[in-house]
């Protein structure tokens, strides 16, 4: 199947779980070239996110994401944040009170608001990014004094499921978080995007109130790891 025919099935099984809209598809590139980018972006994908800088820095310069809005969805070295502040419409995985300072530093060098989502770690595993869910009220003060960044909502990676379904129930803890930010009224904080649910899960995340889905193999086909320089 083609990428356009791939995507055209994703929409059709989030009308099906949506109706009413309003979701918005990301395509996780990684690991696809430019070419590739630009066939899904043709397809109608609204916005494309890449998890390594350096690879998006390539990419981006042979002008790949040309037309879509770029999104940086990978774990973020505080020493790689000049190279993605500016670079990209939005930052998905924010889970430091170290980032937040980093980023609102570069972007109020640039004379830009970067806008950035904040990343849960909403199984509460060890080696993943990630804040624990009790301390997003506290990130949220901190970013609502740092004028050059607005936090758009949050986003989350959960466990890799054995089982379809299981993933569901960390889902709805995150809309409940969610929900419950929402209703608190910081400064430069809007939650507008609930960015969770990946090829396996993204149709049980929907379900539970995502907004934002980012997908990968559904769209690409399986990622070939082995043949990685
Ligand atoms: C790769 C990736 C995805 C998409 O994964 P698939 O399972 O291939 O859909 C989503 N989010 C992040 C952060 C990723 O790195």
């Amino acid at each position: 199947m083609s990428i356009a025919e791939n995507i055209a099935n994703i929409r059709r099984a989030i009308a099906e779980v949506c109706p009413q809209g309003g979701i918005t598809l990301v395509a996780a590139t990684k690991m696809n070239d430019a070419d590739r980018v630009r066939e899904a972006i043709a397809a109608g994908v609204d916005a494309c996110g890449e998890n390594k800088v350096q690879e998006f820095l390539e990419k981006d310069a042979l002008g790949a994401y040309e037309g879509a809005p770029r999104h940086f969805i990978g774990h973020l070295q505080r020493n790689k944040v000049n190279k993605i502040v500016g670079k990209v419409d939005l930052i998905q995985s924010v889970d430091s009170s170290e980032l937040l300072t980093l980023i609102n530093r570069r972007a109020e060098a640039l004379g830009i608001v970067q806008d950035i989502l904040i990343e849960i770690s909403i199984a509460g595993e060890e080696q993943k990014s990630g804040i624990a869910p009790h301390e997003l009220p506290k990130l949220l003060e901190e970013a609502s004094v740092l004028p050059a960044l607005r936090v758009r909502g949050l986003m989350c990676v959960p466990p890799i499921q054995e089982e379809s379904g299981e993933n569901r129930h960390y889902f709805a803890q995150m809309k409940q978080l969610f929900v419950d930010n929402s209703n608190k009224k910081y400064d430069n904080v809007s939650m507008d995007f609930l960015s969770m649910g990946m090829t396996d899960d993204y149709l049980d995340a929907i379900a539970e109130g995502a907004n934002m889905v980012r997908i990968g193999s559904a769209i690409f086909g399986a990622r070939n790891y082995a043949a990685m320089p």
